[in-house]
This record gives structure tokens, C-alpha cells and sequence, in this order.
């Protein structure tokens, strides 16, 4: 099946804020690579889980692919077409069938009008139907993500966080999107209506047949969420594959300590227990080699110098760590993952 979406050797890097070199004022304002040589793709219909702490580039990948920010280098190609850098009608044409759901539901509506209103707005942005027809739309729309129609001409503040979330992705539905970029849709809402939207978007990719590029840093569901998984580390992908197989058999040390940071009935219990040291370091000072050597308890001298590529490990999986070349057998988890 091709692909709805295709991302070749994305990057954007910019320059830190002045503040961030104030002990050296002489020092050339270093250079923050946001994301660095991002590659992934996404077949119509599924959805790609993007994982990861924060601060590893993952709203600046879901900006990226929007448009909403130029990259440095790459090419991101949707529906068959290279998605143009600049703001061009093309750009706006492809723009309508991406769609972005956000973290705050609220910051992502205008606190003045009702919310009916709001739904219907792409609409008349992208000039489609007369008002009564944008209205009758956008109603069924409100009513297909669950809200009630004495709800649809309240405004933004009189409406549960949930509600409000529900709201957003009507307005996100309403010009028919074949992608919906989530960036952390559910981590602004209470934890007892987190599985009621997460149901929800399932339950409209199903009907809709919409493709979800999806953002988390829970891993509990990007698992259930998605068809494939990609482990983000410090603006690179160090692990892609299936959920079961990233879930149950990690293969990069990052992802190891990440699956091993939850408990969970699926969490394979052969899994060594791996303790994530620290914090990510600051993307000004990327560690050279491996950027995750000075967090991993199995650095080798070649981790510190030598950037390990992503490596084909069968069946979709990729990961990248030098101990899958050099000593595969010293980590009993690849084992598996290699025989
Ligand atoms: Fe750890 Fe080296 Fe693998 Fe990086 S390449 S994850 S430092 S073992
Ligand atoms: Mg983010």
C-alpha cells in the first residue's frame, strides 16, 4: 500500500535563545537541533505512535509535517505530493486534509464564540456551502463525536475539559481529513475521560478510515493506540516496529528503560528492570556517538564516538545501538529479537 504520508531525513535546527550562552557573550549562539535525520512513513488508515520524554522533538515533528514550521533539510511528501515549504495554494489545498488535534483543548478554541460556530469556521475559511449548510454539517459532526445539541451553542469556558477536546476534533473532522496530527490529546483531561476520547478517536478511524500520527509520552496508550510505534530520543528515531514486539521485546537500551518504567501485565517479565539515569541532556550540547551514552548502562568505548545507524531487524523493526552489531549476546532481551 503507498503511503498517506512519507518523511525522508527531516530536520530542523535553530539558534538557542541569547539567554541560554549568557556566561560566554562571546560564544556564537549555539545551534538546537530539534530534530535530527527523522525518517517514517504511514500507510492510509493506521496510525504511527510517536513516543518519547519531553523535549525530544516530537511536537517540533508534528509542526514539521503540518507545515506550521520550515524544516532545515528533508522532504515530507503527502498523498503523493511533496508537501511545499512555502504557504502556497498547494500548500493549502494539501493543508485541509491534514488536520492537528492539541494537548489544551482550550487554548485551541476562541473563548468568544459559541462552539457550533467554531466547527463550522473551516468551513467558511475554505469557502464550502452556505451558512445553513456549514451549520447542519458541523452539527452532525458535534453529534458524531458524542456531544449533545444543547451543548452546541455554549462557549468554550462552559464546557467540561472532555467536552471541549470533543469540540476540537469536530472542527478537525469537519473538512475531512485524511491525517489527524495529535499532540498529546488526552494529557490535559482528567484520567477518567482520557479512555473515553482515546475510544472515541479509534472509533472514528474506524468509520472515517483517517490516518493518526500520534503523540504521547504514555506509553500505555501509544500502545493500545497504535499500528506501529517509533521511539524518538533526542531528535532521532532509535527504535520503530510493531507495539507488541517494541512492548514486549524492546531492542535499544532508551526503550528497554522505558517499557521497564511501567508496570504492566504485558511488560515481558524475562525483561531485565532498567533505570532510566537522568534527565535528557540539553539539545545545544548533543553528546557525541550515541546520544544516549552518557544515560546507558551498556555504553562501549564506540558509543561515545561513532553515531550507531538504524539497523533492519526483520519483520518492520528497526533500532539503533551498537550492541546489536558488537556484543548482541551480552543483552539476553536482543536475543530474541535477533534469532
Ligand atoms: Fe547504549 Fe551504546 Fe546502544 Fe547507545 S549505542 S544505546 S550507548 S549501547
Ligand atoms: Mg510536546
Amino acid at each position: 500500500m503507498s503511503a498517506l504520508l512519507e518523511v525522508r531525513d527531516l530536520a530542523f535546527q535553530f539558534a538557542a535563545p541569547k539567554g541560554s550562552h549568557w556566561l560566554n557573550p562571546w560564544r556564537k549562539p549555539a545551534s538546537l537541533r530539534a530534530v535530527d535525520g527523522l525518517s517514517f512513513s504511514l500507510a492510509p488508515g493506521k496510525t504511527l505512535g510517536l513516543v518519547g520524554e519531553s523535549g525530544c522533538g516530537k511536537s517540533t515533528t508534528a509542526r514539521l509535517v503540518l507545515g506550521l514550521l520550515q524544516p532545515s533539510a528533508g522532504t515530507i511528501f503527502f498523498e503523493g505530493q511533496a508537501v511545499p515549504s512555502q504557504r502556497t495554494a498547494q500548500w493549502r489545498s494539501l493543508r485541509r486534509r491534514m488536520q492537528m488535534v492539541y494537548q489544551d483543548p482550550l487554548s485551541a478554541l476562541d473563548r468568544r464564540l459559541p462552539v457550533i460556530e467554531q466547527v463550522a469556521e473551516p468551513l467558511l475559511i475554505f469557502a464550502q456551502g452556505n451558512a445553513l449548510e456549514r451549520r447542519a454539517k458541523a452539527a452532525d459532526l458535534m453529534a458524531a463525536v458524542g456531544l449533545t445539541s444543547n451543548l452546541f451553542a455554549r462557549y468554550p469556558h462552559e464546557l467540561s475539559g472532555g467536552q471541549r477536546q470533543r469540540v476540537v476534533l469536530a472542527r478537525a473532522l469537519v473538512m475531512q481529513p485524511s491525517l489527524l496530527v495529535c499532540d498529546e490529546p488526552i494529557s490535559a483531561l482528567d484520567v477518567s475521560i482520557q479512555a473515553q476520547v482515546i475510544n472515541l478517536l479509534q472509533d472514528l478511524q474506524q468509520r472515517l478510515g483517517m490516518a493518526f500520527l500520534f503523540i504521547s509520552h504514555d506509553l500505555k496508550v501509544i500502545r493500545q493506540i497504535s499500528d506501529e510505534v517509533a521511539v524518538m530520543y533526542l531528535g532521532r528515531i532509535v527504535e520503530r516496529g510493531a507495539p507488541a514486539e517494541i512492548f514486549q521485546r524492546p531492542a535499544h537500551p532508551y526503550t528497554q528503560a522505558l517499557v521497564s518504567a511501567i508496570a504492566s501485565p504485558w511488560r515481558s517479565t524475562e525483561a531485565p528492570r532498567v533505570v532510566l539515569q537522568g534527565d535528557p541532556p540539553n539539545p545545544s550540547n548533543i553528546p557525541s556517538g550515541c546520544a544516549f551514552h552518557p544515560r546507558c548502562a551498556h555504553a562501549m568505548p564506540i558509543c561515545r564516538e561513532q553515531r550507531p545507524d538504524l539497523l533492519a531487524l526483520g519483520s518492520g523493526r528497526l533500532a539503533a545501538c551498537h550492541l546489536l552489531t558488537q556484543t548482541p549476546a551480552l543483552v539476553p532481551v536482543l536475543a530474541p529479537v535477533l534469532a
